[in-house]
């Protein structure tokens, strides 16, 4: 069907007539003001503009639109309307403006200069919309990340403070169960209370060193010192420090002599994390197994129990900074930190982590790291 010669837009009160309704359907409030008038005043606002202030249209029209500012008036946005109108320019900004009932709403705004076929400014037309909700969502992450980094220049500091004692401590505990040794001390008590003094320390500068680094992570590049290494290199590298009993026992596959190009301490590293969870969290089963797998561009290393498991709703969170997961009777000592740190390093080799995982049978943690070649 031909519309034309028929439509609104036959003549200029037709024109007229649509571009008003167009205005009005608008989900956007707008106004027009007249700049030819003294003091600007309103000449037209939409039903948007009414629901978004709360005034009805009667109250709006003939009026300076500051009138949503209330007493707020020293705000920068105010000043860069007041640069546009006198450069005859548009502009976009953000304002605090107030309701009729006296409430706060955050008015993105856009002006823009509508001009005669002299070029000179007749009118304003303004476009607004409340983003409140979307700026008071801003406004509260800003304030939880200023509050974490409190946080972590505080916990940063203690951590500081605490490893040079801790540090001292062990080497002295160290020393002590050396000369037990050596003078062949035979008293159980002191042999027994001064390994497990020594035990403990470990824990508690391990503790602390993940603590510092937790602090660190998140406002720092993690310095990467990448080699070329076998993947049985790091496998030799973690054994002194995976807190064996004697119920486990580490099954390999794969191949062990694939070289990876990555920070080989900071793998081994990962490796101690999910080995030592492995032991942490399988108490009552006999293997761990280690595999490694060439794919096409990367390489996947895996370590899987069959201990407690990961709970579906979990498995989303358990690699984020302090997430614990409520165990039961099977909870242990721990920060929360581990999963944390061993993500972070992973990320910053450009691989991948998760966990697959069956609550009750056990968890397949993973790590990629893009291939040496
Ligand atoms: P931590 O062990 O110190 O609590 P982690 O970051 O290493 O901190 O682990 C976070 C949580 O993930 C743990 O509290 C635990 O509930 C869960 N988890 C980690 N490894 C395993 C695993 N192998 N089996 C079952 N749950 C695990």
């Amino acid at each position: 069907m031909d519309y034309r010669g028929t439509s609104l837009l036959q003549g200029i009160e037709g024109q007229t007539q649509l571009l008003i309704a167009a205005l009005g359907a608008s989900i956007s409030g707008i106004v027009i003001t007249d700049f030819q008038q003294k003091d600007s005043p309103i000449i037209f606002c939409n039903t948007a503009f009414e629901e978004m202030t709360g005034y009805t249209q009667e109250e709006i029209l003939g009026k300076n639109c500051r009138f949503l500012q209330a007493d707020n008036r020293e705000q920068i946005g105010r000043y860069k309307i007041q640069e546009a109108l006198s450069a005859g320019t548009e502009c976009h900004i953000e304002l605090v403006n107030y309701r009729k009932d006296g409430t706060m709403f955050y008015n993105e705004l856009y002006i823009a200069p509508i001009k005669d076929n002299s070029g000179n400014v007749t009118h304003h037309i303004g476009i607004q919309n409340d983003i409140t909700v979307r700026k008071q969502k801003e406004i509260s992450m800003q304030l939880e990340l200023k509050l974490q980094k409190q946080k972590d220049e505080f916990t940063n500091l203690a951590s500081h403070e605490l490893r040079t004692p801790i540090t001292s401590l062990r080497a002295t505990l160290q020393l002590m169960n050396r000369i037990i040794q050596e003078k062949q001390i035979e008293d159980d008590r002191i042999v027994e209370l001064a390994k497990n003094a020594e035990r403990h320390t470990k824990k508690l500068a391990s503790l602390v060193d993940d603590l510092l680094i937790t602090t660190v992570l998140p406002h720092e590049d993690l310095v990467l010192n990448k080699t070329l290494f076998s993947f049985s290199e790091v496998i030799d590298g973690c054994c002194n420090h995976i807190s064996m009993n004697c119920t486990h026992t580490i099954e390999k596959t794969g191949d062990m002599t694939l070289k990876l190009c990555a920070d080989q301490h900071k793998i081994e590293q990962v490796m101690i994390n999910l080995l030592n969870n492995a032991v942490k969290y399988a108490p009552n089963s006999k293997s761990i197994l280690i595999a490694i797998e060439q794919k096409l561009n990367f390489i996947k290393v895996s370590v899987t129990d069959k201990g407690i498991g990961i709970s579906g709703n979990n498995i989303q969170s358990i690699f984020k900074r302090f997430k614990k997961v409520d165990n039961g009777q099977f909870s242990q000592s721990g920060l929360g930190l581990g999963l944390y740190i061993c993500s972070e390093i992973i990320r910053r080799h450009g691989g991948e982590i998760g966990v697959d995982s069956i609550l009750g049978q056990g968890s397949c943690f993973w790590f990629t790291i893009p291939d040496a070649t």
